[in-house]
């Protein structure tokens, strides 16, 4: 017998007969003599109407009570499957982020969990009951909801399995597993039998939804084994691993692309100490996360600045580069909505040469233009224009020796 945490994701409670036909999974894994929490994101869409909804009165909904609003999402679906359940014969109880006691930080549609009370959750378990937790949303010092970010539920799930100690925790999705790029851009991507912590993460960060980034942080944390499947077929996925248990070691493992980027260039800003400093705490004091940023240096004394940063803060975080742009005395602010990154990641990039250059030769060949790079150890990104993402992706993928 086992403790096994299943997150089951929008698609795969996209509709009534998806939410039944969860729950005949959960009740079969059930009968087998494991004990059971479920976690839930919303019915595919939902989070996004919900959203659209709030924008409709204002472009500048107050975000604690959008957080309330989109939490509702996931308040449907757990109290559907527990009906489900119950209809099957099965004990089963939903509960919302504060009741099975998910406690989070303050900062509203981007919480982090600090800590979880599994008390209520192992009361439940212990009387043979089927736990269904309500993914994505948490409950703050206050006693605010809050919400865990696009793709929370992951995150929700994995340090719902850390709390209460499980087995494992079965990520239930879409697709089979995680695939060296994603396999509805590129048809000719493989299902990866294992993944390392560290290429996930960077997997993760550049624009493979599959597992939000925080997921990966908590499995790693806190040693929980993750296994990506699909929620439409039995056959196994993608077990998330620690470095040396990894069996594909490929110099490349996988190709990503994040199409929603945005650029801002500051141009002829005095090149004097303190001033990137100024710009940075600015645009950190808005809660919003720059990803990569180039310095070039011009005649005169004079530098520009250009960074990238999601398309969804872009509007908040012009109107502050304005304002300190002409606070320090820099010529102007230009800015672009059209940016998309495109990564490779692999743990062999960091004894293999000759990894980048051929990156850069694969993106010329196919005209596609670098605007800024970025690398880590294991990681080469480049911002391009949105438009080639796909195309640089599928090149990437065939240079690299992915092709299935
Ligand atoms: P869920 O609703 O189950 O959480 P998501 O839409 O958040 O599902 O994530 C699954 C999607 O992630 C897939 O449908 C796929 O298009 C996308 N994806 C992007 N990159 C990858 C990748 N490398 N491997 C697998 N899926 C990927
Ligand atoms: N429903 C939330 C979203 O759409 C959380 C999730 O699905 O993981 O982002
Ligand atoms: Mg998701």
């Amino acid at each position: 017998m086992s403790l096994i945490v299943q997150k089951y994701g929008g698609t795969s409670v996209g509709d009534l007969v998806r939410i039944q036909k969860v729950a005949r999974r959960v009740a079969d894994t059930y009968d087998k003599g494991h004990d059971l929490v479920v976690v839930l994101s919303a019915m595919s869409g939902v989070t996004d109407h919900l959203l659209q909804m709030a924008e409709v009165i204002t472009d500048t909904p107050d975000r604690r009570e959008l957080d309330v609003l989109v939490a509702t999402g996931e308040q449907q679906t757990v109290a559907l499957l527990a009906i489900a359940l119950k209809n099957l014969g099965y004990k089963a109880q939903s509960l919302l982020g504060f009741q099975a006691e998910i406690k989070t930080d303050s900062s509203w549609s981007n919480a982090r969990i600090v800590t979880i009370n599994p008390d209520r959750m192992k009361a439940l378990l212990a009387q043979k009951t089927i736990v269904i937790v309500a993914g994505f949303q948490g409950v703050d010092p206050k006693g605010n909801v809050t919400t865990l970010g696009r793709g929370g539920s992951d995150t929700s799930a994995v340090a719902v399995a850390a709390a209460v100690g499980a087995d494992v925790c079965e990520i239930y999705t879409d697709v089979k597993g995680v695939y060296t790029a994603d396999p509805n851009v590129v048809p000719k991507a493989r299902m990866l039998k294992t993944v390392t912590h560290d290429v996930m993460l960077e997997m993760a960060d550049h624009g493979a939804k599959v597992l939000q980034i925080r997921s990966v942080e908590f499995a790693k944390k806190f040693n929980v084994p993750v296994h990506v499947r699909s929620s439409f077929c039995e056959e196994e996925g993608t077990m998330i691993v620690s470095e040396n248990q990894d069996m594909e070691r490929t110099v490349v493992a996988g190709v990503t692309s994040s199409k929603k980027e945005a650029r801002v260039t500051i141009t002829k800003v005095p090149d004097q100490p303190g001033v990137a400093s100024k710009l940075f705490a600015a645009v950190a004091e808005i809660g919003v996360s720059v990803d990569m940023i180039i310095q070039n240096t011009r005649s005169g004394n004079l530098t520009d600045i250009t960074f990238t940063v999601p398309r969804a803060d872009y509007k908040r975080t012009l109107e502050v580069v304005k304002k300190v742009a002409s606070a320090i005395g820099a010529e102007s602010v230009a800015g672009d909505e059209n940016i998309a990154t495109v990564s490779i990641t692999g743990v062999g990039m960091r004894t293999n040469r000759g990894v980048a250059a051929k990156m850069f030769e694969t993106l010329a060949e196919n005209g596609v233009n670098i605007m800024m790079i970025s690398t880590s150890e294991i990681r080469i990104t480049c911002a391009i224009e949105e438009k080639f993402a796909d195309q640089a992706t599928r090149a990437l993928h065939t240079a690299f020796g992915l092709d299935e």
